[in-house]
């Protein structure tokens, strides 16, 4: 196939902008196009040569080596390039410019060699040799490469045709500014192969099942749309991610999913597609990229601990705080992201995902069973461990009950909770956003104004590095009412390395067997100790708690209050634990917070 044919039609489409009238022009493309090269030509319209996943490389070709290419080309100056580009703006008109004005020239000079003999103005080139060209240039790496890909690229600009090279040029750019969406080259698959407009679901579902358009339209041409409607999701090719909707009212969320749910834990961290298959894993982002690379510990993980040979399963990948096994932000994770030495992010952050879906398992695709079938079919697919855990979920059917599962959430570190439709048409809605999913999170976001005082009424032994060693306080707030402590959070974080050396020894004199009689706490430490050490805390904000003890009732029944990601500042031995901040302070600190949000 001529690769004039493609460059045509993304001239027209270029100039026309109803979506019908592009439809229709590519599908007068698809008519032309041999079922050998759909898959090169869909690349085209795209603008890339494979999709991101891949992990392939790029062109690798910048605007300086682009202007070169051109000036090899077409024998001129690069200064001529540059100024032509500055008056026209685009590189690609620039490249076809020259190219014609070479045209011309060699036309003129070949008329007068053949004496008005017919010459051919059109080029030879192939939609095979523009592809595979381009492919070679993307490929050439290391030593040389430079050379090469210039030598590759002047090359195939000179075979090319004025309104060829525009568009050569403009796809090494990357910049493909033609206004051709995959929904549109979808349209025009489906009337082009699949006899109407009415077979575009059915490409659309494939679509969204195996993440690479030009695939899914080599399947079309060659087996026919029975094929797609049968296809699967395949392991080592991503699939579209479902997405949810969002709302704040329990009570109407309920309702929408058909009043009863599962809901679980928004976990606030980076959305990963795991594909296993033997020993090869494969890590896909929300975005569909391959980022199997930056968590080595989620992949040894998942070739070990995922049971089936084939298997797609979902989660949220979040980092985690080393000394206490606890969420830690999504900030965190990113710190992890920007850092070059894996081995050392993974150290410093270390990562665990929790897995709240699956999508395919031994050949069998699972998108179109209900959640609770999913949910048991990837339970059986995991065997827990440190670093792949299954997503903490319920199934509620109050709004009482959903509430207070969301509370809980958001006091472990999660953004919120998903709200999850159970019924039997509870499929995994590959590419869609849908009612099927509900998100629920937090609807303020403030720091904690000022630190507090608490005292330390029990402790936890550390992991890892603070393993065997006390690492977490359990704290609580003076009630003054009734001359108790009562329960706030669990402090692991912000101790210096010095802190910790002395924690056992600061604490040793408090040490009890059992709860302390002023002590009202729901949560067993390993450890409890008198209320006698007071600790300066500062947090990310304050929350409500189903958990902790403090302000119970004050502000909802049955619920607390408690410090999200509560960090440790330093002792304050000046304080005595009467002394310290009062629950009846921490509700006025809570109320103060929701007036600065609302403000
Ligand atoms: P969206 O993904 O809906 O476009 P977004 O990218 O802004 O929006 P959020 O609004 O934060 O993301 O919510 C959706 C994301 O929540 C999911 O893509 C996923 O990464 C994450 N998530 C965390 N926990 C879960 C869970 N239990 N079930 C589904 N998604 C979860």
């Amino acid at each position: 196939m001529r690769f004039i044919l493609v460059a045509k039609t993304l001239d027209m489409v270029e100039k026309i902008s109803s979506r019908i009238q592009i439809t229709n022009t590519l599908v007068e493309l698809f008519k032309q196009t041999p079922k050998e090269v759909v898959d090169k030509v869909i690349y085209f319209l795209q603008g890339k040569l494979w999709p991101e996943w891949m992990g392939m490389p790029e062109l690798g070709l910048g605007e300086k080596m682009l202007i070169k290419a051109i000036s090899i080309a077409y024998g001129v100056s690069e200064a001529r390039v540059t100024s032509l580009y500055k008056d026209l703006g685009d590189l690609g008109v620039v490249a076809e410019r020259l190219r014609s004005e070479k045209k011309s020239l060699t036309t003129s000079k070949g008329l007068m060699a053949f004496m008005g003999g017919a010459v051919s103005t059109e080029s030879g080139l192939t939609v095979d040799r523009v592809y595979n060209t381009l492919a070679r240039i993307a490929k050439a790496q290391g030593e040389g490469s430079r050379d090469l890909k210039l030598r590759l690229l002047s090359g195939l600009l000179r075979e090319a045709e004025p309104l060829e090279a525009r568009f050569i040029v403009r796809f090494v750019e990357g910049r493909h500014r033609i206004g051709v969406g995959d929904m549109t080259i979808l349209d025009a698959l489906a009337i082009a192969y699949a006899g109407g407009g009415s077979y575009r679901p059915v490409i659309e579902r494939a679509y969204n099942l195996r993440a690479d358009l030009a695939h899914v339209a080599k399947i079309l041409v060659e087996k026919g749309v029975e094929a797609l409607e049968k296809i699967k999701p395949e392991v080592g090719t991503p699939v579209k991610p479902m997405l949810a909707e969002r709302h704040k009212d329990p009570a109407e969320m309920l309702a929408k999913v058909g009043g009863r749910a599962i809901v679980e834990y928004k976990y606030d961290g980076e959305r990963a597609q795991i594909h296993k298959k033997g020993d090869q894993i494969w890590i896909f982002s929300r975005r569909l990229e391959n980022i199997t690379h930056m968590y080595p510990e989620v992949v040894e993980s998942a070739k070990n601990y995922l049971v089936p040979n084939e298997v797609i399963v979902e989660g949220e990948i979040v980092a985690i705080d080393p000394d206490t096994g606890e969420m830690r932000p999504f900030q965190v994770l990113m710190t992890r992201k920007r850092k070059y030495e894996i081995h050392r992010a993974m150290k410093e952050v270390p990562v665990r995902v929790y897995l709240f879906d699956i999508i395919y398992v031994d050949g069998e695709d699972l998108t179109l069973r209900p959640l609770p079938e999913r949910k048991k079919v990837l339970e059986q697919s995991v065997r827990e461990n440190d670093v792949i855990k299954l997503a903490e979920y319920q199934y509620v059917s109050t709004p009482e009950e959903l509430d207070r599962f969301f509370l809980k959430a958001v006091e472990e570190g999660a953004e919120g909770i998903m709200v999850k439709a159970i019924h039997q048409n509870s499929i995994y809605q590959a590419g869609n956003r849908g009612w099927l999913w509900i998100k629920y999170k937090r609807d303020y976001k403030s720091e904690m104004s000022d630190s507090v005082d608490l005292v330390v009424v029990g402790a936890f032994k550390g992991r890892g590095r603070r393993a065997g060693k006390y690492g977490t306080l359990l704290l609580a707030a003076y009630d003054k009412e009734n001359d108790s402590f009562k329960t706030v959070c669990k402090v692991g974080t912000g101790f210096t390395d010095e802190d910790l050396e002395k924690m056992e020894d600061i604490l040793k004199p408090y040490m009890i067997k059992n709860r302390h009689p002023r002590v009202v706490s729901e949560v067993e430490p390993d450890v409890w100790t008198e209320p006698a050490l007071v600790a300066e805390i500062i947090g990310a904000e304050l929350t409500l708690s189903p958990l902790h003890t403090c302000a119970r009732g004050a502000l909802k029944p049955d619920t607390g209050i408690s410090i999200r990601f509560p960090r440790f500042i330093r002792w304050r031995d000046d304080k005595s634990p009467e002394e310290a901040t009062t629950c009846d302070e921490l509700v006025e600190m809570y109320k103060q917070q929701l007036r600065t949000v609302q403000e």
